[in-house]
């Protein structure tokens, strides 16, 4: 498939395809824009059914960042990449390397970190090759795993959509059912439980429910059961897509808050969800806490964990602004958060123009 062809290519500056034979890497890097600065964007490793799949994935992901970014006010812009393949058997540390030397290359202009299928070991294992990689665990400011700041903040902005909807922000006995239960899912059930919420959670992989059913006390469902689930908050913290014409009759959660990117199959589900009065938490919004932790790193602050997880409760009080708006103005909450967004980039952009022109 052509780049430029793509339903997913949005005037994305650099898009690269990577492939080291020694290692079997394929693997593509995304930059979408640098307007606000460079690229940075977590790294996912996934078995796509076809490279097609891979770049659509890529170039839809590395957009969320550019929004992601502005809208938490970071001086980054917006870049993703992905390796295709499983990464429970086909990942090794000379993979790893071979896609530090890739982003390398680009000198700076696309900054990696942790995302699906990969961890921190990861994360120091391309630190061999680049010095563009943050989430590491040793060194000027490492913030290591950023899952945790993550899972924080959808946890605040869970408790902001409950008290929009429901009326109050205590989860005591509010329902949540959580759809893949990783590095985010995991610290998300946890918090939840400790909250007093009733969590119930599914994942493809039974050994991570397992630990989690064990450790928090949730339930478990069926991988194919957890959508239709009598919740009061479903919280997607898997694939992207899950908001589709075939799920969005099937859900029974009045609001929908997890750290999943790309939720929506398509801009067009946004409208749906609100027209079914589902309160819909933008993705990119709900899950910037693990960026805005890696922003620091970038910059060379250290922010002790505590301080970190202070931090991203912000995203609670973004998420409120934006439901109010989208109840003021009846626009469908995701179109609220994307106007936001290219608002805060259209006027970088423009600066930028007038200084280079006065220049
Ligand atoms: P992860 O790979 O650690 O966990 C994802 C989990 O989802 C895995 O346990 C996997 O087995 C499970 N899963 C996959 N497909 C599933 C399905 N169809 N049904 C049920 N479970 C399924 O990834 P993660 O880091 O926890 O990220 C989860 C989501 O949050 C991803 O979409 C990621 O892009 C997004 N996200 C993560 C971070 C972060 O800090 N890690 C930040 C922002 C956004």
């Amino acid at each position: 498939m052509s780049v430029f062809a793509s339903k997913s290519f949005d005037d994305h500056e650099q898009v690269v395809f990577c492939n080291d034979e020694d290692t079997g890497l394929r693997a593509i890097i995304a930059v979408h824009s640098t307007t606000l600065g460079p690229a940075v964007g977590g790294c996912r490793m996934w078995h796509y059914d076809s490279s097609d799949d891979a770049l659509e994935d890529v170039l839809r992901l590395s957009r969320g960042m550019s929004y992601k970014n502005a809208l938490a006010g970071l001086n980054l812009g917006g870049g993703k990449s992905v390796i295709i393949g499983d990464s429970r058997t086909l990942k090794t540390p000379d993979l790893m390397r071979a896609f530090g030397r890739f982003v390398d290359r680009l000198g700076g202009t696309y900054i990696t970190a942790e995302d699906m299928g990969m961890t921190t070991d990861d994360m120091d294992y391309i630190h061999e090759s680049t010095d563009y990689v943050t989430g590491l665990t040793e060194g000027k400011a490492a913030s290591g795993d950023p899952s945790p700041f993550t899972a924080h903040g959808v946890f605040a902005g869970i408790q902001a959509a409950v008290e929009h909807k429901l009326g109050s922000n205590d989860l005591k006995g509010v329902r949540v059912a959580i759809q893949g239960v990783g590095h985010v899912g995991q610290n998300l059930a946890r918090e939840l439980s400790e909250a007093g919420a009733e969590v119930i959670v599914t994942d493809v992989h039974e050994d991570n429910v397992r630990l989690v059913c064990e450790s928090t006390g949730a339930t478990s469902v069926p991988v194919d059961e957890i959508i239709m689930q009598n919740v009061d908050v479903f919280a997607p913290c898997a694939m992207g897509a899950i908001l589709n014409d075939s799920s969005i009759d099937r859900l029974k959660a009045s609001i929908i808050a997890g750290s999943a990117n790309n939720q929506l199959a398509e801009e067009r589900h946004d409208q749906c969800l609100f027209e079914r009065g589902i309160l819909y938490a933008p993705d990119f919004v709900i899950n910037a806490g693990g960026m805005m932790s890696v922003a620091n790193e970038i910059a060379g602050i250290s922010v002790s964990p505590e301080q970190g997880h202070v931090n991203v409760e912000v995203i609670g009080a973004m998420l409120s602004e934006i439901f109010t708006s989208s109840d003021n103005n009846g626009h469908a909450t995701g179109a609220v958060a994307n106007a936001l967004a290219e608002a805060k980039i259209k006027t970088a952009k423009n600066k930028d123009e007038a200084s280079s022109q006065a220049a």
